[in-house]
């Protein structure tokens, strides 16, 4: 047998392939396994990559082999189990290796720092310190402010929020251990167990589901539990929990980035006696490295974690759940543009182990997957306890007197449920005052100027900003086109929408839930609270609340419009939009109250609508699979997208016309090739984007075809003056 003596290596680079090198000097490949990260030479540079195989030949000439200059991992971090999974994932989502092997380790690790980077320190005071006044510090004003600092913090102050605050605490809080102020002690990202809550007794569809996953540990198999908002899912995990974790097993619980709230974590703890912990984006690069090694070395039992919570490694794997599996955060839209729920799927299969999917209102792909019976299907067709599900109304605006936007009908209900102390939530999905500001003289209308796309007028702030690229403009006074001063404010947002309704209802307290309200950290759980509170009475929402909250007074939901998800340019628009519709309607009448729906619109009979508003979210999703099915889009097509984009209109074109070209002459049986196009925006931030998109009934021909099509893009000469991305299942298509 020939024995290897190179090492393959993937590389943060943006090419699509890998790279070999010799193994560092005095280390023998023996001693190397894959998933161990090696620091290289690469051009003149140094870079941290992560070895996937040994080999026994390279393709390198040998003049350009060089060898690696360090091993960083004497045991890998990662197992072979995530080895597959980044692969598996090379190849299906055709992205650059790098970029996916890079996903598996935290950012601490990918810059080479060891797994004792993982260790969190927290300080305490002394008695000593308790008793110093931070004044008396003048001479060091570093280190009377991080005094300061600790003594604000009763429970001690972490080695992670401290670093967020500034960069040179660090000597200072040394200085301080010296004087004998402060001690340091460490720290576990882990947090314990909560004392109870409460357990319900199951109610009968809750029991099935349970007992169904329950009986299927210890082997692969994919479930999808249906169940309105509010009929006991996260009960149903938690039951299943127990049993997994009974068996020693651990758990990661997928969530969507809004989802994974303080609340959704104590109700966890309160019912999971293990150690648990969490990942997400507001963690720091320290603590996020912290929670991913307990689960490596099975510290912790339990991960609620946000998409890249998929690739933790994990000690013993026991069941991947997927909570509001629909969720579109679970799409990574950049660089490797992975769906956490698909791979969670794949990893489960791997680990033969159940992956469960949770939502009120299932992607269509999860829902053919479980009419095909690929999935098991469970559903909870009831709120718990004895709260009602909401009826959803359809209001037809069309010819109708609209005051901010309000039907008569609407403003009728608001003031109806208000009066019997009820809660209002409008729901209306954009922010800002107008998002058109029009010469009533001459039509000109304020535009982004590296973007097609008009500015949103923010009347609070004064200015005038664009959605797509974030470039922002005073307000004009004047047409800078005829010069006539009296500009108008064209449609509405929801700051526009709070004036309204502050006018009307001037006895309602409002709380307005939108990006520009909760901008400042804090600001999004004390308005959560006002609301919870009742101190609030008039809610105004984006699609950021419509999700994981808990209102058990607001008894109405209105939706102001939702004829943009009904002729919407993406293929998934009207799915988003029901999607939506039911989960900001399970906001309301959680509680003992009933909730009712009320939904604006100038399509009152449009088929879709009506069935969502008559039978529910499962008769919608059933017609719309139809018009799936007959228009050839997923799930019953695969797609791929080539995007590029440049400064100049003209060089993405050429180069998706040469992709194209490529690709016709390859022959692909199976796959259809539509463009290349413009972007449905052209242009945004001051780039030309146009697409090809690429279209299967099976995925393998997809595959197929992408195998051989991909690695030869970057040779095209025309690919040097674009940027461009391969999307597989893409989630829009802009
Ligand atoms: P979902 O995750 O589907 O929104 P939850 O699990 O949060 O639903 O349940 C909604 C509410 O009903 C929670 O307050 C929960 O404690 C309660 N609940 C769930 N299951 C039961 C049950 N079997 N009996 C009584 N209350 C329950
Ligand atoms: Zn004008
Ligand atoms: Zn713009």
């Amino acid at each position: 047998m020939l024995r290897a003596r190179y090492l393959r290596v993937a590389l943060p680079s943006p090419l699509y392939r890998t790279f070999d090198y010799l193994p560092p000097a005095g280390v023998s490949i023996e001693q190397i396994l894959p998933g161990a990260r090696v620091r290289v030479p690469f051009g003149r540079q140094s870079m941290i990559g992560v070895v996937t195989e040994n080999r026994t030949h390279t393709d390198a000439p040998a003049a350009k082999l060089r060898a690696a200059y360090e091993l960083l991992d004497a045991e890998p971090l990662v197992g072979e189990e995530l080895l597959y999974l980044a692969r598996w994932a090379v190849d299906y989502y055709r992205a650059t290796p790098g970029s996916v092997f890079e996903t598996l380790f935290p950012v601490r690790l990918r810059r080479g720092d060891g797994i004792d980077a993982a260790a969190l320190e927290r300080w305490h005071l002394t008695d000593a310190g308790k008793a110093t006044d931070p004044d008396t510090l003048s001479r060091a004003p570093r280190q009377a402010r991080l005094l300061a600092r600790v003594q604000k913090n009763p429970d001690g102050a972490d080695e992670a929020r401290l670093a967020e605050d500034s960069n040179g605490w660090r000597a200072a809080m040394q200085a301080l251990e010296k004087k004998g102020l402060v001690i340091g002690e460490s720290v576990t990202p882990v947090l314990p167990p909560l004392p109870g809550d409460a357990t319900p007794a199951p109610g009968a569809a809750q029991a099935e589901a349970i007992k169904a996953v329950s009986n299927a540990l210890g082997g692969f198999q994919a479930f999808l539990l249906e169940g309105v908002t509010g009929s006991g899912k996260t009960e149903v995990y938690l039951r299943i929990l127990e049993s997994v974790l009974a068996n020693g097993a651990q758990a990661v619980v997928l969530v969507p980035e809004i989802g994974l709230t303080p609340q959704l974590v104590e109700r966890f703890r309160r019912r999971i006696d293990v150690p648990l912990v969490v990942s997400h984006s507001g963690l720091n690069d320290t603590e996020r490295l912290a929670a991913w090694n307990a689960m490596r070395t099975g510290e912790a039992r339990v991960l609620i974690g946000t998409r890249s919570a998929v690739f933790v490694p994990l000690k013993d794997p026991g069941i991947f759940i997927v909570d509001e599996e629909h969720d579109a955060s679970f799409k990574q839209q950049e660089g490797f543009r992975y769906s956490a729920r698909d791979l969670a799927v794949v990893r489960a299969q791997r680990n033969s182990v159940p992956v469960l999917l949770g939502s009120a209102t299932p992607s269509l792909e999860s829902l053919a997957n479980a009419h095909s019976r690929r999935y098991r299907h469970l559903q909870l067709p009831e709120r718990a306890g004895n709260a009602a599900a909401p009826r959803i109304s359809l209001l037809d605006i069309r010819g109708q007197r609209l005051t901010g936007g309000m039907s008569d009908m609407l403003l009728q209900n608001v003031r109806r449920h208000l009066d019997a102390d009820g809660q209002v939530l409008l729901f209306l999905n954009r922010r800002g005052y107008a998002p058109r500001l029009e010469c009533r003289e001459c039509g000109w209308l304020a535009q982004c100027r590296r973007c097609d796309a008009y500015l949103t007028l923010h009347q609070r702030r004064a200015k005038m900003q664009c959605h797509h690229c974030g470039a922002e403009a005073g307000i004009p006074v004047a047409c800078p086109d005829c010069g006539h001063a009296a500009l108008e404010r064209m449609g509405r947002g929801t700051e526009r929408l709070e004036e309204t309704l502050a006018e009307i209802f001037p006895d309602a307290p409002i709380a307005r839930v939108d990006r520009d309200t909760t901008r400042r950290k804090g600001s999004l759980d004390d308005l959560l609270q006002a609301i919870r509170s009742g101190e609030r009475r008039l809610l105004i929402g984006t699609q950021m609340l419509a999700k994981g909250h808990d209102f058990p007074n607001l008894t109405l939901v209105g939706v102001m419009n939702a004829d943009a998800g009904l002729f919407g340019l993406d293929f998934r628009a009207a799915e988003r939009m029901a999607q939506l519709i039911v989960q900001v309607a399970g906001r309301a009448g959680r509680a003992e109250r009933p909730g009712e729906v009320l939904v604006q619109t100038h399509h009152p009979e449009h088929p879709l609508l009506v069935q969502l508003a008559q039978h529910g979210f499962d008769a919608f999703a059933d017609a719309a699979l139809r018009e799936r099915r007959e228009a050839g889009l997923p799930p019953y097509a695969s797609l791929a997208l080539l995007r590029a984009e440049a400064a100049s209109i003209e060089a993405p074109r050429a180069f998706l016309e040469s992709a194209r070209n490529l690709a016709d002459a390859q022959n692909p049986r199976g796959v259809m090739l539509l463009g290349p196009a413009p972007a449905p925006m052209e242009r945004r931030a001051g780039r030309y984007r146009a697409q090809l998109l690429l279209k299967a009934g099976e995925r393998a021909e997809l595959q197929r075809l992408l195998a051989d099509w991909v690695p030869q893009l970057e040779s095209l000469p025309e690919a040097r003056k674009v940027r461009w991305s391969v999307d597989v299942d893409p989630a829009d298509l802009f």
